[in-house]
């Protein structure tokens, strides 16, 4: 009875108090209006611009099609309710086909768009959507959102991901809910950080996840909800909010060259020997469990260090990306 009389109370508390604000507002001045956010939306291809063959064509289709302005149309008049909404066609290909000078350019289109607008979204193909995210949080030097975004079946079939991922995706951006996340990605209603999400099923609507550490929150129509942030919000208007990769600084020339080196049950050392003497930079190897290699792997990792390969360890078991990354390096200086 206690605890009811107690909760009652709460409850009262609550009431008068939002009475009481809406008292103020409607006795005091109108609330000044909120500008409509501007938003650009830049289109690079990907199944969420896909025509499919038929209506319930859900798997035969070609990717890279519409362009991102017919995508955005196809959303008025409601998401002109969210934000001014423009559009840029950077490419329209699937997104295995983008290159590292092509995601130079990305980056300096987006931070351009982000001078005139209050955040970006980007529309991508699903497959390298990952690599895509984590490029460009660690090379886009304004704070302001930047949301990624694809699909899992074309624009054109029945029961298509593809508008209500892109309408949302520009709700998130336009809210400003992720000022200072970096880039994130939202699919499936879910938003996921750059730094942990990674494609994990070929072909289900719900194909991105964030492994052990969880998506950062929900989009529930009117409703985003937030329920953790990336750890460089804590910098948020400090210098050290940005990551030291400073496109505008770094060199011209073309980035050093590094593969991915996969370990299995007798791997042998052909892999890792190849990718040195076709003059890999460095090498990050996908070992197994906490990273380990066959033996002949071994083997071969060493001969490499000692010809100034950088090596890095790290494990095909995608631990946690909430832990501290698994990351072992070992260089020795290029003969
Ligand atoms: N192959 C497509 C791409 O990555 C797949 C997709 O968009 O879902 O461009």
């Amino acid at each position: 009875m206690a605890q009811l009389a107690r909760r009652s109370g709460v409850l009262i508390t609550l009431v008068a108090l939002a009475l009481g604000s809406t008292a103020s507002l409607a006795g005091g001045a109108e609330p000044i209006p909120r500008p409509t956010p501007k938003v650009a939306v830049i289109g690079t291809g990907g199944t969420i611009a896909g025509v499919s063959r038929t209506k319930v064509s859900f798997d035969d289709y070609q990717a890279g099609k519409l362009p991102v302005s017919r995508l955005v149309n196809d959303l008025r008049p409601e998401v002109n309710r969210i934000a001014g909404v423009t559009t840029q066609q950077f490419g329209n290909k699937d997104s295995n086909n983008y290159t590292i000078p092509e995601y130079r350019r990305l980056t300096a289109a987006v931070d351009h768009a982000l001078k005139f607008n209050d955040g970006v979204v980007v529309t991508t193909g699903t497959d390298t959507m990952e690599e895509f995210a984590y490029w460009l949080d660690l090379t886009v030097r304004s704070d302001k959102p930047v949301v990624l975004t694809g699909a899992m079946r074309p624009w054109t079939v029945v029961g298509s991901d593809a508008p209500a991922n892109l309408y949302n995706a520009i709700h998130l951006a336009a809210s400003g809910r992720t000022t200072c996340f970096g880039t994130v990605v939202m699919l499936n209603d879910q938003i996921h950080a750059a730094r942990e999400v990674r494609k994990s099923d070929t072909l289900r609507l719900n194909a991105f996840s964030s492994g052990s550490s969880g998506e950062l929150g929900v989009i529930d129509q009117n409703h985003i909800r937030v329920n953790r942030a990336p750890a460089r919000v804590e910098q948020c208007g400090k210098p050290g909010w940005k990551t030291p990769f400073d496109l505008d600084r770094i060199a011209r020339r073309p980035l050093p060259k590094v593969d991915i080196a996969y370990s299995y049950q007798g791997a042998g050392p052909q892999a890792i020997k190849a990718f040195a003497d076709a003059g890999a930079a460095g090498i990050v190897t996908a070992g197994s469990g906490a990273g380990g290699l066959s033996p002949a792997m071994t083997e071969a990792r060493d001969d490499a260090v000692k010809n100034g390969v950088v090596m890095v360890s790290a494990s095909r078991a995608a631990p946690a990306p909430s832990t501290t990354p698994m990351c072992a390096a070992s260089s020795a200086p290029r003969a």
